[in-house]
């Protein structure tokens, strides 16, 4: 069965439910009242009761509209027969088990839960690589019913015996197509196998690409597919549109244009981890503050560095695609793409970092005709929309001639070979923290996705 919704939310024929529809445990809806929720969102409104039912469900959902509920918010309402207070571990197993592909991911995901589960005594943890294991190891032995973990931390405390998930009942894959692209596939299958086979399955991806598709046949059993909107789209919340640069302009344009527009956060994307270094310094020595964020960063550099964004200390966040997958950070006013990406699917991503949730945002992205068009060519393909061209930006003329200066001189700035280096999605990762992270680095990412079955 599918579900395709593309409907306007502002059309009069549509009829919009309410949390309270849905039959939500009281708790729940208690906790959505205090968070100002008023209507569920169309991923909600569709998925939320086809998961109360049991259903195993795949979702195309992009980010930032409300899937992080549509997941949650059945889970807990299925775990309430559950719910205790009492202080033994053993009343706490593991009931849901909820993996994604990124640390900051996993807390955001926790933090939802936290916030849905407000009212319940239902308890839930976090695990993930990069930070000291043996808290972890504490919180799990406690007992908690919903854990929100990355596949190689989870792994090796499953091989410690910190946890057992064979109590687990519902399983979910949020962001799966990231998971696929991390190289994740090995140990996601390693995990399932210790799972019980009677279980549900929700998947969730912001694209749907074959290969999700083949992994949600492996993984789930007759799923309910619900897609929001046509598959691969942006929001339409979000006004695109190009600037077109050339590669040794392409510094100037920027600060040109977060001065002109004065966003108050904006996320600038780059290709590399060099590159957004570069870019963030170049920003400091012109006066706007920015940090890079990047796989080359410790996990508490980079949760310091999003803190400052999310504070608006830092009012500029120069990213790369996998460090800043699945942020969400609310009032992202712009996204800029300082280079257009290597993988069209990963445009959709970064635009989905603004106009959340409803919100108006803004995505430009600064192009250079010599380099960048057959990339251009596979976003428009992908998205089905042509951006529009805006009116060429004028460079102060100081900056223009210091660019151009520089370029004169020869030096690997404007023109670094780095920006045309092939993109290589699965080696952002951050630096591996455990043996299970450094050993998925060697693995082949497209082994057969075959090897799933084994939870089936
Ligand atoms: P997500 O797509 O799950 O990352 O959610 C994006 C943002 O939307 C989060 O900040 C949520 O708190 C918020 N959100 C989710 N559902 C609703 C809703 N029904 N009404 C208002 N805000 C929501």
């Amino acid at each position: 069965m599918t579900f395709i919704d593309n409907s306007d939310k502002t059309s009069p024929t549509v009829t919009v439910p309410t949390f309270s529809d849905f039959g939500l445990h009281p708790a729940l809806v208690q906790a959505l009242e205090g968070l100002g929720y008023q209507s569920p969102t169309p991923i909600q409104a569709h998925a939320i009761p086809v998961a109360l039912k049991g259903h195993d469900v795949m979702g195309a959902a992009q980010t930032g509209t409300g899937k992080t509920a549509a997941f949650v918010l059945p889970i807990l309402h299925r775990l309430m027969p559950f719910a205790n207070h009492s202080m033994s571990p053993a009343r706490h197993p593991v009931r849901a088990l909820i993996l994604t592909p990124t640390r900051e991911l996993a807390d955001q995901v926790y933090q939802s839960v936290k916030q849905y589960s407000a009212h319940t005594p239902l308890r839930s943890a976090v695990v993930f690589g990069g930070v000291d294991i043996q808290s972890q190891t504490e919180i799990l032995r406690q007992g908690c019913e919903i854990l929100v973990a990355t596949p190689g931390r989870l792994l090796d405390h499953i091989e410690q015996r910190h946890v057992s998930l064979a109590q687990v009942g519902m399983l979910v894959l949020d962001e799966a197509d990231r998971m696929l692209d991390m190289g994740f596939l090995p140990d996601l299958a390693r995990i399932v196998r210790t799972l019980p086979a009677q279980r549900q399955g929700l998947l969730f991806s912001a694209t749907f690409s074959r290969e999700i598709r083949r992994l949600s046949r492996e993984f789930l059993q007759d799923p309910v597919e619900i897609e929001v909107a046509h598959r691969n789209t942006t929001a339409d919340t979000v006004t695109q549109g190009l600037y077109q640069v050339s590669t040794k302009d392409k510094r100037a344009a920027l600060l040109q244009l977060l001065r002109d527009k004065s966003w108050s956060q904006t996320i600038v994307f780059t290709n590399t981890r060099a590159g957004a270094e570069q870019v963030a310094r170049y920003l400091l020595r012109n006066g706007v503050a920015a940090e890079a964020i990047h796989g080359d960063k410790s996990q508490n550099e980079r949760l310091r560095i999003l803190d400052g964004f999310k504070n608006e200390q830092t009012p500029v966040l120069v990213a790369t695609d996998v460090a800043a997958r699945g942020l969400d950070i609310a009032g992202v006013s712009a996204v800029i793409n300082f280079e257009l990406p290597f993988n069209a699917e990963d445009y959709v991503h970064r635009i989905g970092r603004t106009g959340r949730a409803g919100a108006s945002g803004e995505a430009y992205s600064l192009y250079d005709e010599q380099h960048e068009q057959r990339l251009l060519e596979d976003i428009q393909t992908l998205i089905g929309e042509h951006l529009p061209i805006q009116p060429a930006l004028h460079l102060k003329p100081a900056l223009h001639q210091r660019a151009a200066k520089r370029g004169a001189r020869g030096t690997q700035e404007v023109a670094d070979p780095i920006f045309h280096q092939p993109y290589r999605p699965q080696s952002d990762t951050t630096q591996p923290q455990t043996r299970h992270e450094e050993a998925d680095k060697k693995k082949n990412k497209r082994r057969s996705l075959g090897v799933l079955l084994g939870g089936r």
